[in-house]
């Protein structure tokens, strides 16, 4: 909640059907996180009082899954037309003719509570506030793709949304606005009305996903941070003619005892990168007292983890796995380990690190009682 702002409430559009960004971007994933709830959290968190999402009614299922766990905000049918859609917004909203009502597209995620403060404040002396940036680029008539003049960029700004106006101004230039014309905007309709719409500072995150090019541009801006996590295990040995190692069957003269498959390479590995997201251990999410998991392969183990991780938006960036035994040698499976675990992880195979080592015959693993596996993982996860 933003101190001293003016209570509020908003719109949110997102009833479009994407044609241009192939698909309707407003539940696809940015961060881990769909592209509508970035700006109804923006909104909610600033302190809207009361906050409307238009959609599709076809698309309320998708809507209510994106917007899961958060509360203070309600559904309303899309219109045919953008001014349609907002104004059956307007009517689910009700409320105060004179409270402000911030109208939002939900294709531009990156909504800043200093945005929201900014257009919510030029409301003291005008009928409506749009956040825009001047234009940097100059200008250039090409019609048929030769330059043929310029245009003078002194005047010419760059609308966003969120756009505000007092709710009583908008219903009424809405009724006055001639039926069958489209409107760019909010701002339009209201300033065709007589009311004046102040210009107050956009941002440049602020951008509106059109094209599919512009989510990668979107993922870049999201600020995130490097972690690391560790992970260790151990399994006694046993008889047994095969062992499994990172994913990999060795013939041997023995096998690892365990409740799963005991790929201790796999457990250590999966503990690494739970380790990192501060998610818990293996043992959290396949509990061993679950018959499921007797003899399991630890695929899906490493697999579950990694799922987990892009769920959330976040992505591997290396793995270090460690084997600690006598036998069976590993140099000759390293290469088949590290293949399978750029399979399992979606890596590329200079960001996967096999080694091993013994320990000159000391301790549990040098007296071959059992064999011991360390695992460092390196993640990317967005912040906050
Ligand atoms: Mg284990």
């Amino acid at each position: 909640m933003i101190p001293s702002l003016p209570a509020f409430a908003a719109v949110v559009v997102a009833a479009g059907s994407g044609s241009r960004a192939g698909g309707a971007k407003q539940w696809r994933l940015l961060g881990g996180k769909p592209v509508v709830r970035w700006s109804v959290e923006a909104l909610l968190k600033a302190g809207a009082e009361d906050l409307v999402v238009v959609v599709s009614p076809e698309s309320n299922a998708e809507a209510e899954a994106a917007l899961e766990s958060l509360s203070g905000w309600r559904l309303a049918p899309g219109g045919v037309t953008r001014a349609d859609s907002v104004r059956h917004g307007l009517s689910a909203l009700g409320g105060p003719a004179d409270r402000p009502v911030l109208i939002h597209d939900a294709a531009r995620p990156f909504l800043s509570g200093a945005v929201i403060q900014r257009v919510v404040e030029g409301l003291v002396d005008a009928e409506g506030a749009l956040p825009a940036l001047p234009m940097a680029d100059s200008l250039r008539r090409a019609p048929d793709g030769f330059v043929a003049g310029s245009v003078g960029r002194d005047a010419l700004w760059r609308a966003q949304t969120p756009q505000a106006f007092r709710m009583k101004t908008l219903l009424d230039a809405y009724a006055a606005w001639p039926a069958g014309e489209p409107a760019t905007d909010e701002a339009a309709v209201v300033e065709r009305a007589g009311g004046r719409v102040r210009v107050v500072e956009g941002d440049p995150r602020l951008m509106k996903l059109t094209f599919p090019e512009d989510f990668a541009m979107a993922e870049a801006l999201i600020p995130r941070q490097i972690r690391v996590g560790q992970g260790f295990d151990a399994h006694r040995w046993g008889p047994g003619s095969s062992v499994w190692l990172c994913g990999v069957e060795i013939p041997h003269d023995q096998t690892l005892i365990g409740h799963s498959d005991a790929d201790a390479g796999l457990h250590a590995l999966t503990d690494a990168i739970l380790g990192a997201m501060g998610d818990g251990d293996i043992g959290d999410h396949f509990p061993p007292t679950d018959p499921q998991w007797k003899g399991a392969s630890s695929d899906r183990f490493l697999v579950h983890a990694v799922e987990r991780l892009a769920a959330r938006g976040g992505r591997l960036v290396n793995v270090d796995v460690t084997l600690i035994c006598e036998r069976p040698k590993v140099k000759p499976h390293r290469q088949a380990m590290r293949d399978r675990l750029a399979d399992l992880l979606s890596l590329p195979l200079d960001a996967i690190s096999v080694k091993a080592t013994t320990t000159e015959a000391m301790g549990f693993t040098g007296r071959g009682e059992g064999l011991a596996a360390q695992a460092l993982a390196t993640i990317e996860l967005p912040i906050g």
